[in-house]
């Protein structure tokens, strides 16, 4: 399986790190390697003093496709979760400056946070979902899929005109505002609204 990430989803996070705001969406991925294991703490890369997580909503592929229309993306999925896209904000600069690829500041072991499933048919829209973000008992990051500039069924759109969707495949469809800095001992929650979905420790 692979992970297909989108950047720069939210108005407020492009505001944050003073990037431009896309006209296609930005698109990285992540090897099956970088899914925390589950009941694992998240250890800090030694390469990196400056690990943030990002809080995104998770979409997972049931249907294999190839250049889906948007009016057909909603049968490519029946599960939302929450994760996080963790990056190593310092090495991720650097590479920016050079225009290189970002995969060593985002798709090492363990940036990528996967939580349980929930039915999609459990939400009344899943283009209207709040989903937040705790450190240490402190709302951190709290968004709501409808300030998405690409909606999850653009983004299907958007990503399966370049890769093939196969099962299993998951979305990570970017975050909002209030991306910050880890250090050991946090503890990480995140929730789509009011329920918990994950909790991970940091070391
Ligand atoms: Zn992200």
């Amino acid at each position: 399986m692979k992970i297909i990430c989108i950047g720069r989803n939210y108005t407020d996070h492009i505001k944050e790190l003073e990037n431009e705001k896309p006209t296609d969406p930005v698109v990285f991925l992540k090897p099956d390697t970088a899914i925390l294991l589950k009941k694992q703490p998240f250890f800090i890369p030694d390469f990196s003093q400056d690990v943030h997580y990002e809080v995104e909503i998770l979409v997972k592929i049931n249907k294999v496709g190839k250049h889906i229309q948007k009016k057909f993306a909603h049968k490519y999925y029946d599960q939302i979760g929450l994760g996080i896209d963790f990056t190593a904000r310092d090495l991720q600069a650097k590479l920016k400056e050079k225009g290189l690829p970002w995969e060593k500041a985002k798709s090492f072991d363990g940036a990528a946070v996967v939580s349980n499933w929930i039915e999609k048919a459990e939400f009344p829209d899943v283009d209207n979902l709040n989903f937040s973000l705790q450190k240490n008992e402190t709302i951190v990051q709290q968004g709501n899929t409808s300030l998405m500039l690409w909606k999850i069924d653009e983004i299907i759109e958007y990503v399966s005109k370049y890769f093939t969707l196969k099962i299993g495949d998951i979305i990570f469809t970017g975050t909002p505002a209030g991306v910050g800095k880890v250090v050991a001992n946090d503890k990480l929650v995140g929730s789509i609204e009011n329920k918990q979905m994950f909790s991970i420790t940091v070391k």
